[in-house]
């Protein structure tokens, strides 16, 4: 019950609540234990996933889309179209406040569109029932924390009843095996403030690893963008060529490795997609990305 509730809590909380909400639940797992007492909510105002979401990748595209926060508020996409297939690796980039991460915002529908479509495996994010369409979505969000409680519980409590040979899978999918092996009580060790503290890399694969157990069609990543030591880079970036190879990987990126790796890249620039490219026609291509490369990704110019 608690596993559902708290999913149920992921599909539902709005971007701000949920980054909150798991800021505050830095306590969280122990808070969990205690809501175990809580029983018999009833079912009617939680609501329950309408069907099954089914397991293949699925494509996602923007067209036309014009969108602003607020009635006063400036417009950040002012036309924004782009196309992705299902699968493989797709990064997009662009200067802070280009609306990257608002992308993922109106995919995941925190916000609607003032115009323009927004589909999902070929069908309007509008008319998907909202708990499908979060489930179909696998979201990590920039820094995601490691909540207090042991790593088992960091990677299941969105997954309820997941299956071992699943988590295994998972483990060894993100490079974390070798943290598993090398902690006291492998799996079942407390992490997080009251334990083991883990680096920025494990945590960031931690993060992606949860949100696989839930078998996402789409994987949303917002990569952090501290820094990351050479070995944790060269992981995370075999990482997401591993998932891109099963599913639909969607990164907002602020790493050379994975631009480089990207089997495309949308540059987003003032409202708009000013090019779609691999890094090498971008280099060639266009001005913008070229300067991006040297300055945000580090690139001699
Ligand atoms: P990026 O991820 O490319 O840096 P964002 O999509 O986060 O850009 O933000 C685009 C613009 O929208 C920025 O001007 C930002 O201030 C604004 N913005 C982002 N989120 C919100 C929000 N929740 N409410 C109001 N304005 C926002
Ligand atoms: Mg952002």
């Amino acid at each position: 019950l608690v596993a559902f509730l708290l999913y149920l809590f992921y599909l539902v909380a709005p971007v701000g609540q949920l980054v909150q909400g798991f800021t505050q639940m830095q306590n969280g797992l122990a808070a969990v234990r205690r809501i175990r007492e809580i029983e018999d909510l009833p079912t009617e105002e939680i609501g329950t996933l309408t069907d099954a979401p089914g397991t293949a990748p699925a494509g996602v595209s923007f067209q036309d889309v014009v969108f602003r926060y607020g009635e006063d508020r400036p417009v950040v996409h002012d036309g924004v179209s782009f196309d992705i297939p299902p699968r493989g690796l797709t990064a997009l980039v662009g200067p802070s406040g280009a609306g990257k991460s608002t992308v993922f915002a109106l995919l995941e529908r925190f916000y609607e569109q003032q115009s323009g479509t927004i589909t999902v495996d070929g069908r309007d994010v509008r008319d998907w029932p909202l708990p499908d369409l979060r489930a179909v979505l696998g979201y990590v969000e920039q820094d995601a924390p490691v909540l207090d409680g042991t790593l088992r519980e960091n990677l299941v409590f969105a997954a309820p009843g997941v299956e071992e040979t699943e988590v295994r899978r998972v483990l060894s999918l993100t490079r974390l095996d070798d943290l598993v092996a090398r902690l006291p009580e492998g799996l079942e060790t407390e992490v997080g403030h009251r334990g083991i503290m883990l680096s920025g890399g494990e945590r960031q694969r931690v993060a992606i690893a949860r949100a696989l157990l839930r078998k996402p069609r789409v994987l949303l990543l917002d990569e952090a963008t501290s820094q990351l030591d050479a070995v944790n880079e060269m992981r995370l970036r075999e990482v997401v060529a591993e998932v891109a190879k099963e599913t639909t990987v969607l990164v907002i990126a602020h790493r050379l490795s994975t631009v480089t790796s990207a089997d495309r890249i949308v540059v987003m620039e003032g409202g708009g997609v000013r090019a779609v490219g691999t890094h090498g026609e971008l280099l060639d291509e266009d001005d913008l990305y070229r300067e991006l490369a040297a300055t945000q990704f580090l690139l001699p110019t």
